[in-house]
C-alpha cells in the first residue's frame, strides 16, 4: 500500500470525504468519495464516478471513515489531525 495514496485519502476525510462502501475494483482497496470523485486508497486509482451519490454523508459515516483510516496512516501528523476530526464530530453526534 503506498504512503502518498493513504495520505491523499486521510486528507480527503478530513475535508468531509466518506468511504465508499464498495471496494476498489481493481484491488479490492479502501475507497473514499468526495464531489462525486472515488479515490481508492490502496492503488489511487480514480475509476468513475460514484456509482451512488450521497451529497449529505452523515457524522456517523464520517466518524466511521476517520476511524478506518486512522488504522492505515502511520503518519504521526496525519494520526493526530484524524483524531482531532473524530473528536469533534463526536462532539457533534452527542446531544446537546
Ligand atoms: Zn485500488
Amino acid at each position: 500500500m503506498s504512503e502518498d495514496n493513504v495520505r491523499r485519502a486521510a486528507e480527503m476525510l478530513l475535508q468531509g470525504a466518506t468511504l465508499l462502501a464498495q471496494p476498489c475494483p481493481y484491488c479490492s482497496g479502501v475507497r473514499v468519495m468526495k464531489d462525486g470523485r472515488a479515490l481508492c486508497s490502496s492503488c489511487g486509482s480514480e475509476p468513475e464516478k460514484a456509482p451512488q451519490t450521497d451529497p449529505e454523508p452523515s457524522v456517523e459515516q464520517r466518524v466511521l471513515g476517520l476511524t478506518r483510516q486512522l488504522g492505515s496512516t502511520t503518519d504521526p501528523a496525519l494520526r493526530q489531525r484524524i483524531i482531532e476530526e473524530i473528536t469533534r464530530l463526536s462532539d457533534e453526534m452527542s446531544p446537546k
